[in-house]
């Protein structure tokens, strides 16, 4: 590895704090000092700052990039035949769309080398959802992943110490200097830990809205234009999807709920939106995978494996390889943990106008379904239900649309999740003006 003078990172840091473009020696020298831990956290810290205020020019982020990815390993799959593509969420309140896709994409002939992050704060992660199956392992060492991509297609596993280390030491720096919100930081650190993962393509859903990272469309693209240009410098087809953070994927948040609702789409049912996006995201992923020569070809055959069982065998495949309990796919309702407590809630009646993901994502971690920090345990069993959707009319006199599952003895807490969730819709009375609604979650396609 690259070795760094000892007044080299001050030169580099003053460098970039004067607007200067550093060269690639500088930058890989620099991320090799960050990895081995030779430079302290306060000049990674002071060069973060730097980058933060100063940017990274095109051939920069390509370099910085490209040692985040080879700091650690980078999985081989050469071995594997078929074309290897991923998706990566920038995360979402209610986002299970990887479970049922991930099989989908599979059954239709292109592997998915899937390395999955954990939940904090409000977004859920793909890791725990799958541990809410009674048995399933996703600590796999990488040699049993690249064999279950090979015979299954589909393996789904979380980040190893040893994938992308050097963005782990700058994500928990930028974390805690108010460095995070740096377009080039936030794509070349996503980039770096999925070109690790030895893939040909990738599909990046970037959620765009309240209960996103990204809240404008502009900034969603103008981060989707930096990670297209790190892969494709990289020699990977990128395609970016850009879809609506403006309400919860899907009606259920939490882990096994969140298992239930995946496994009811892997049947061919589920809710509209959360179809859609499992149909777009395939979609495009058979497309880069080469197996479908435009999205619409794409579309059908996501959707026929989705209605003829062919997604769901792969996922039993995935569930039993992995350690989890297959009869999940058959009777879930028996096999997930199910909380001790449901209350009800019953909201006005009106038209739902608004709802506020982000808001529904931290009632659910109230609950008990997230973490506030990394050391936290989750629930798997605990959870909302939402059976209230944008530009959906609740008569008056109907059914409760929320239903809270936990296992809580604080009933303090329960009535903070209640008040978030009242406070989190926006509900028109009725007579009201309808407010307009988006019939579709994706906003924009970027091949
Ligand atoms: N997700 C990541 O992996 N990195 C970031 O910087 C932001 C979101």
């Amino acid at each position: 590895m690259a070795t760094i003078a000892p007044l080299l990172p001050v030169q580099l840091i003053r460098k970039k704090r004067e607007g200067a473009a550093l060269d690639d020696d500088e930058l890989r020298a620099f991320i090799a000092g960050v990895t081995d831990g030779s430079i302290p956290d306060y000049q990674v810290a002071a060069m973060l700052m730097a980058i933060f205020f100063r940017g990274l020019d095109d051939r920069e982020l390509a370099t910085w990039a490209d040692a985040m990815t080879r700091s650690g390993d980078v999985i081989d799959l050469s071995a594997v035949k078929r074309a290897k593509v991923d998706k990566h969420s920038t995360g979402g309140v209610g986002d299970k769309i990887s479970i049922p896709l991930a099989p989908a994409v599979a059954a239709c002939g292109v592997a998915v080398p899937m390395v999955s992050g954990r939940g904090l704060g409000h977004t859920g992660g793909t890791l725990d959802k799958l541990e809410s199956i009674p048995g399933f392992r996703v600590d796999l060492p990488v040699e049993r992943f690249k064999e279950l991509v090979d015979s299954i297609g589909v393996c789904l596993i979380g980040q190893t110490a040893r994938i992308a280390p050097a963005d782990k030491k700058l994500y928990a720096l930028r974390d805690v200097t108010a460095t995070v919100e740096s377009l080039p930081l936030i794509a070349s650190s996503i980039m770096s830990k999925k070109l690790a993962e030895g893939i040909d393509g990738l599909v990046i859903d970037c959620k765009v809205g309240r209960g996103a990272f990204m809240k404008t469309i502009e900034n969603a693209r103008a981060l989707c234009a930096l990670m297209r240009a790190i892969g494709t410098r990289a020699g990977k087809r990128i395609t970016c999807v850009l879809t609506d953070m403006d309400a919860p994927i899907g009606r259920t948040i939490g882990n096994a709920l969140e298992i239930r609702e995946s496994i009811e789409v892997l049947r061919g049912g589920g809710p509209a939106d959360t179809r859609e996006l499992t149909y777009v995201l395939g979609a495009e992923m058979l497309v880069l995978g080469g197996v479908a020569k435009d999205a619409a070809e794409g579309k059908a055959k996501i959707e026929k494996a989705l209605g003829d069982g062919s997604a769901l065998e792969v996922f039993r495949k995935v569930v039993t390889a992995q350690g989890g309990d297959p009869r999940v796919c058959d009777s879930p309702g028996s096999v997930l943990p199910r909380a001790k407590h449901r209350d009800e809630l019953t909201l006005p009646a009106g038209c739902v106008a608004a709802i506020d993901s982000e808001a529904l994502g931290i009632a659910a971690l109230l609950l008990g379904a997230g973490r506030r920090t990394k050391e936290d345990a989750i629930d798997p069993a605990a959870g909302l239900v939402v059976d209230a959707y944008l530009g959906e009319v609740i008569e008056v006199g109907a059914a409760p649309q929320i239903v809270l599952h936990h296992n809580l003895s604080d009933s303090g807490r329960v009535a903070e999740a209640r008040a978030m969730i009242e406070n989190a819709f926006v509900i028109q009375p009725p007579g009201a003006p309808a407010t307009p609604v988006r019939s579709s979650r994706v906003l924009e396609v970027i091949r």
